[in-house]
């Protein structure tokens, strides 16, 4: 799914997002089978085929002369993988790709369970140049002592609060302080589940950065 700037209007990166027809199910939702392969194990031959898979076309993209970055989920799973640094490092030369080109969107969740490990494994991936961004911010539980501490350069307000933000005034609160907390952090801001031009005004008079949602494209095809 394409990022933009909200200033310029142009498009500055892509989430990867997991697709998986069934040959009877049809398609399944990752959010129904993305759980079942963390609990299975399956997730870390699975996120890794998504990482190389991603890198690729990016390089891909690049080489039509296309400057974007690849975000990338990450899970808890593949987050403590004890060589996930090597691993990630290995895809990215395979791909030939400098490594802030590629983004990883780790979830509170995988960021705030034992934030000390967390704190070292992003010391080590931010060391390795690539970026880190916080994902559904504002949905979980977050110190805010500790993302002070974490290498990312990014948080992503979740499309819950996005959804209702021209129609109630706590989503619109939420959205307008957890910008100006991020900004004042340093940090950059997109606002994931933009649907209508109403609320990308809204997002753009708060001075978010980048947005991505159906309003501007759903997930596609690479080709498309
Ligand atoms: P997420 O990371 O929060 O991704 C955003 C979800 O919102 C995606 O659902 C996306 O298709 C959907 N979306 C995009 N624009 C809009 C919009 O304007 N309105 C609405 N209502 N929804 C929009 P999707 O693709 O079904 O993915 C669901 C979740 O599955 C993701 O949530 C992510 O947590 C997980 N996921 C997807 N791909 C991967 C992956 O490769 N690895 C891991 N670990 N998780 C993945
Ligand atoms: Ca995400
Ligand atoms: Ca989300």
């Amino acid at each position: 799914q394409p990022k933009v700037d909200v200033r310029s209007g142009r498009m500055v990166g892509a989430e990867a997002l997991l697709r998986w027809k069934h040959p009877e199910l049809g398609q399944v939702s990752p959010a129904e089978f993305i759980p079942v392969a963390e609990s299975s194990g399956m997730i870390l031959p699975i996120g890794e085929w998504v990482l190389r898979t991603a890198t690729r076309q990016l390089q891909e993209w690049m080489q039509a002369g296309y400057g974007l970055t690849m975000a990338v989920n990450l899970s808890l799973v593949q987050f403590r993988q004890a060589d996930l640094v090597q691993r990630i490092g290995a895809i990215l030369d395979e791909a030939d790709l400098p490594a802030h080109y590629l983004e990883l969107e780790l979830t509170e969740g995988v960021a705030m369970t034992d934030p000390e490990g967390a704190i070292a494994i992003m010391d080590k991936l931010h060391q390795r140049g690539i970026l880190l961004s916080i994902d559904d911010f504002g949905t979980g539980y977050s110190s805010l002592s500790y993302l002070k501490r974490f290498k990312v350069y990014k948080v992503k307000i979740d499309q819950t609060f996005v959804r209702d933000i021209t129609t109630d005034p706590d989503d619109e609160a939420i959205t307008a302080t957890v910008i100006t907390m991020a900004h004042s952090l340093g940090l950059d801001v997109i606002a994931e589940g933009v649907e209508t031009p109403e609320q990308l005004d809204y997002l753009r008079e708060q001075k978010c950065d980048e947005v991505q949602g159906n309003l501007i494209s759903p997930p596609l095809d690479p080709e498309r």
